[in-house]
């Protein structure tokens, strides 16, 4: 299975990177992208990449460090990459973290958009309390050239609807297992089969029986089996599914 978000080039994981990653591979998962979030992280997670043979990544600044962003500079790391590079992100809008920047993360997020329609990358959106400005932002870009993926999404089913028209896809995290989740759950329970699948976004958001762990890529397929059974599906028939969405979104073999 695939672990389509996670961050192995988190500080969580710099003491035992390696046995983590052993541990992963040895547990049914086949396949993991390793996400930037600022520059730094974006090159070690190019670093990662490329000494692993069945890790990808994507390059990216987040909204709460758009601060730090300089397009240039991520430019200069997409043209630089490795192969193994399979999107721009996570990219995108979180005003639960800060909403006096706005301007800032729009500007950001928009720069993003352009460099990944240049260099012909799918995007990972990451949006919270935003989804109205995230619309906006992505509409302007409409038709849409490039994959779009809101990744841990967490909004209503109905702009889920909304985005779906752009050919927007999602993908879920632990947070679809909590208790307060009720409304994750009536999106992964009602979303077209081909348009999600899933991530952990580890170390963080550690999925129900787990809480409370550091979170890792083979707990995704937690993730897989709670939507499976809320879908009243076979996991493994779901999987197959939601692994091939991811594959075709990502362009991995
Ligand atoms: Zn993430």
């Amino acid at each position: 299975m695939i672990d389509s978000h996670c961050h192995l080039n988190d500080k969580m994981y710099e003491q035992d990177l390696e046995e983590v990653i052993a541990d992963v591979f040895s547990s049914g998962i086949d396949k993991v992208i390793c996400v930037g979030a600022d520059y730094f992280s974006s090159v070690k997670a190019g670093e990662i990449a490329s000494t692993h043979e069945n890790i990808y990544y994507t390059i990216g600044v987040h909204p709460d460090d758009c601060n730090s962003y300089s397009e240039a500079e991520i430019e200069d790391l997409i043209i630089n990459a490795n192969k193994k590079l399979v999107a721009i992100g996570e990219i995108g809008l979180d005003y639960f973290h800060n909403r006096d920047n706005r301007f800032k993360q729009i500007e950001t997020f928009e720069s993003q958009i352009n460099l990944a329609i240049k260099h012909n990358l799918p995007i990972v959106v990451h949006c919270r309390e935003a989804y109205g400005d995230c619309l906006e932002v992505l509409k302007r870009f409409a038709p849409l050239k490039i994959g779009v993926v809101f990744h841990c999404y967490s909004g209503s089913l109905e702009f889920a609807r909304e985005l779906l028209k752009l050919g927007v896809k999602f993908s879920f995290t632990g947070s679809v297992t909590f208790n307060n989740a009720k409304n994750i759950q009536e999106v992964a329970k009602n979303l077209p089969i081909n348009s999600f699948f899933f991530e952990t976004d580890s170390p963080y958001l550690t999925p129900t029986p787990h809480r409370g762990e550091r979170n890792t890529p083979k707990n995704v397929f937690e993730v897989a089996k709670f939507v499976a059974n809320l879908r009243g599906m076979d996991v493994n028939e779901l999987i197959k599914i939601t692994d091939q969405n991811a594959k075709n979104f990502f362009k991995i073999k």
